[in-house]
């Protein structure tokens, strides 16, 4: 879990410091310490962040704590172990990171800048969306949300989207995203808030784990198929993969 440090390391550099700012970059949680010392966390797929009295008994999988004064810790509980904890020892450093690894923050994305970055891109826009170096802090049950609310097909090729679809695809992730952090989280299926409590964004789901159920809007039943090793959740009447000669103006190809 400690890619570029040790416990001792962190010992070392950590104890008798103070936090100064917690914050969010793409799906990093960033912890800033006194002197520009700081902290990644990466939830990755099943990873929870709880902050907990130290007496309370500590979750089975628990792999990284840090203990704070007065008495609470930050416990990383982590059954699949897929989380990652970085240590920087300044922003410099820290930037360097994240710059690497990530697009624009999704919440700062416009139509125009979705555009410039969708431009020449022949790949699907569904894996471009679940691409962070793309696009940073949309996850794949986001990106099918997103989709479905911009009736966009997930396999559509990034370049063949129209303007109009490029802006409601831009207004539907800030949207989704939005929503997600207002009702705290999406517990589908094992996430917990800092202080262990499921989010609500779960009920509010239009496409996402719902094969075969009627689309909120049209009705049709909801189809899943696999991109990428990843179920992918759509309406296959209102989001349209191609659309084919043969077939009536305007009438789409089902694919
Ligand atoms: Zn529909």
């Amino acid at each position: 879990m400690l890619p570029n440090t040790s416990e001792a390391e962190l010992r070392e550099v950590l104890v008798g410091r103070s936090v100064e700012s917690v914050g969010r970059r793409g799906k990093y949680l960033l912890i800033g310490f006194d002197d520009d010392v700081w902290l990644s966390i990466h939830r990755k797929m099943s990873g929870n962040l709880l902050l907990e009295p130290p007496e309370s008994p500590r979750a089975l999988h628990t792999h990284f704590v840090v203990t704070f004064d007065p008495a609470l810790e930050l416990r990383f509980v982590d059954p699949r172990k897929f989380g990652r904890v970085n240590l920087f020892r300044s922003s410099v450093e820290l930037n360097e990171f994240l710059a690497e690894r990530l697009g624009p923050d999704s919440l700062d994305l416009d139509d125009t800048l979705l555009a410039s970055k969708l431009k020449g891109r022949s790949g699907r826009i569904k894996s471009l969306l679940l691409d962070q170096a793309f696009v940073a802090g949309v996850g794949n049950l986001y990106a099918d949300e997103a989709l479905w609310e911009a009736r966009v097909h997930p396999l559509r090729a990034a370049n063949t989207l129209t303007a109009e679809e490029i802006q409601r695809l831009a207004l539907a992730i800030k949207h989704v995203l939005t929503q997600g952090i207002e009702r705290r989280g999406t517990s589908f299926s094992s996430y917990l808030d800092a202080d262990g409590a499921p989010g609500e964004n779960q009920e509010f789901l239009n496409v996402y784990g719902r094969e075969g159920q009627a689309c909120p809007r049209c009705g049709t039943p909801i189809r899943r198929i696999v991109i990428g090793q990843r179920s992918a959740y759509f309406c296959p009447k209102e989001q349209v993969e191609s659309w084919s000669r043969e077939s009536e103006p305007g009438q789409p190809t089902h694919v």
